[in-house]
């Protein structure tokens, strides 16, 4: 069928908007018309070369919508149902079997390569030059979806059902961002009611982290950042204190003022190694860190401070969401304004997703939804 997507070809920094015929659905399969898609720093990141994502590819991962069509052996949903789509898992492996579908041993394969080999859920140009040839393949299946598109291909697996009663085409958000920072407070840290978190990094995660850290009961949410705009939007949403961080200053030595026992929890979204020495300088005994992306940079944390503090350093992925369970829950908590995530969200419309792009690089807007019709 005829779609409109967003490719991501080899050298090239933006976006092409084309229409392309995309194959499928098959029988395990799901097609879905996208009423809106998120923008997360994944696919800025691949649009820019990184994670050996193969190119030209579709990319989008944030995608919620209607379910159009769906092949012979799909049960869990029906056309008409509202889906929001997540990351792709194999639901076969020791983590999925175990409860973590987010730690699948798969998740490279299946989320940032080619999947399962299929001739499904691939698209193809229609039109010539000037990007590429008439006829010419172009990859899907990122995160299972390829969703910065007018229609999507996806598994039972990450297609989770969810209420009418919500704006659906915002809704994509909690397939990875969302639940990426308000699962690690929920989930990860299991936080509870009195617990101090420090969050390193209030973008779209972070914030996130700071509303899970508030649906919590957090006493202290402590929210460090080199911005202070994304400071001021970390208090609206309920965070009790704020950092300004700088390269001449420490974040640690602020917080120890406001908070001299230190924190139960640090969170660090930046990715940047010096932040993560500065959250773990931040804890309380036993305290745990936790972290989301790979540090650029050497990260060498001071052994001798993490043993004699009883502390944990962990990788979270996903917000060590199960997603059939998760995704609902937080679409509750913000339908009982208890998660206010559409205040990250500037919606535009699908063709300005380049701008959508730029105006994030900049800082101007939290978390881009594209949504369609264009
Ligand atoms: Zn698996
Ligand atoms: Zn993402």
């Amino acid at each position: 069928m005829k779609v409109l997507a967003a490719v991501a070809y080899d050298n090239q920094p933006q976006f092409t908007i084309e229409e392309l015929d995309l194959t499928g659905p098959g029988a395990d399969e799901i097609l879905i018309r996208i009423a809106g898609v998120g923008l997360c720093h994944t696919d800025v990141k691949a649009l820019a070369g990184g994670m050996g994502v193969p190119k030209p590819i579709v990319l989008g991962h944030e995608g919620a919508g209607v379910v159009e069509q769906i092949g012979a052996r799909v049960k869990k949903v029906k056309p008409g149902d509202h889906v929001v789509l997540t990351y792709d898992c194999c639901g076969a492996c020791a983590a999925c079997n175990g409860g973590n579908p987010a730690y699948c041993q798969q998740t490279a394969a299946l989320n940032f390569r080619d999947g399962i080999p299929r001739d499904t859920g691939l698209f193809r140009r229609i039109s010539g030059p000037p990007a590429g040839e008439a006829g010419a393949e172009i990859r899907g299946h990122f995160f299972g979806q390829s969703s910065f598109a007018s229609y999507a291909i996806a598994r039972e697996r990450n297609t989770i059902p969810v209420r009418k009663d919500a704006p659906l085409e915002i809704l994509g958000v909690l397939g990875c961002g969302v639940q990426t920072g308000a699962g690690a407070i929920i989930n990860s840290f299991a936080a509870k009611p009195g617990d101090s978190i420090a969050i390193f990094g209030v973008g779209p995660v972070g914030l996130s982290a700071v509303m899970g850290g508030v649906a919590c009961g957090c006493s202290e949410i402590v929210a460090v950042d080199v911005l202070e705009s994304r400071l001021a939007m970390a208090k609206d949403l309920g965070a009790t204190k704020t950092i300004l961080a700088s390269p001449q200053t420490k974040a640690s030595d602020d917080l120890r003022r406001l908070i001299p026992a230190g924190v139960n929890f640090a969170l660090d979204t930046t990715g940047i190694a010096q932040s993560y020495l500065q959250a773990i300088a931040s804890l309380t005994t036993k305290g745990t860190f936790g972290f989301i992306t790979i540090p650029a940079g050497t990260f060498e944390p001071n052994l001798g401070q993490v043993m004699l503090g009883g502390l944990n350093i962990r990788g979270i992925v996903q917000g060590d969401s199960v997603p059939d369970k998760f995704i609902p829950h937080l679409l509750d908590l913000y339908l009982a304004g208890r998660l206010p995530f559409d205040r990250l969200v500037t919606k535009y419309p699908f063709r300005k997703i380049n701008d959508a792009v730029e105006d994030q690089a900049a800082g101007k807007v939290v978390k881009p939804v594209f949504t369609f019709p264009i």
